[in-house]
């Protein structure tokens, strides 16, 4: 693995999900990306979604050129939320490398409300989100986490209480999620993410092959067969 790798939301998830997973795409570098057009389609689309909404917080509202009905939607449900006028971080990065927690984060928006501050992250889900679920999901973990860790430097006055995480799920404005923060959970969190780190690290080339139905949603099934044929 590349000695500058930051671990984020997305790789700890994909180790989570599965570690031989982790061990093809972020030690020996191989695209587990299907080829599914309508699965290609919705990256895409979602892509597309997060750059005209950053546009969109800079000011730019230009959208006479996007053809896309879904994408303008979504647009005007953002607009309706989160009108111009709010005080926000936009695409707000985060990195850290201490306490044997090497970690970065990059965020959809940083809402600041009088002495508060919401994480707020786009989500173009087809299906709605359970609060229960999200508040487990290693993405809220680390989101809450690393701005936690260095709320001091980005905002002095503000205390890990002040901070609170927002699902916005753009087909399903109206299901919303909340979640709160303190200081109980971040040390749990703390705790949770340097474990993880260290036994990814521990494992090195060991990682071994989990068989289950994570494996029928996988772009590396197939691959996974063949290595599993060699060695058996
Ligand atoms: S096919 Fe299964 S074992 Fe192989 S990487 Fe995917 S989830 Fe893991």
């Amino acid at each position: 693995m590349d000695k500058s790798f930051y671990y984020s939301q997305n790789s700890l998830g994909i180790y989570e999900r599965c570690p031989k997973m982790f061990e093809y795409i972020y030690i020996d570098g191989i695209s587990g990306k299907g080829i599914d057009p309508e699965l290609k389609k919705n990256i895409e689309r979602g892509t597309n979604f997060h750059i005209l909404a950053e546009r969109y917080f800079n000011g730019m509202k230009d959208y006479f050129y996007i053809e896309d009905d879904q994408l303008l939607e979504w647009m005007d449900v953002l607009e309706e939320r989160y009108p111009e006028e709010i005080d926000y971080r936009t695409e707000f990065e985060i990195r850290q490398d201490r306490d044997e927690i090497r970690l970065m984060a990059k965020y959809d928006l940083l809402v600041i409300e009088e002495d508060k501050i919401k994480i707020v992250d786009f989500k173009t889900n087809k299906k709605p989100y359970n609060i229960g679920v999200m508040e487990e999901d290693i993405q809220t973990k680390v989101y809450m986490f690393l701005l936690g860790e260095n709320l001091k430097k980005v905002f002095p006055k503000m205390k890990i209480e002040d901070i609170s995480m927002e699902y916005f799920q753009l087909n399903y404005p109206e299901n919303k999620i909340f979640i709160g923060y303190n200081e109980k959970k971040h040390e749990t969190n703390k705790k949770k993410l340097k474990k993880l780190i260290g036994e990814i690290k521990k494992n090195k080339k060991i990682f071994f092959i989990k068989n289950n139905e994570t494996c029928e949603k996988c772009g590396f099934e197939s691959f996974c067969k063949k290595n599993l044929k060699k060695t058996s």
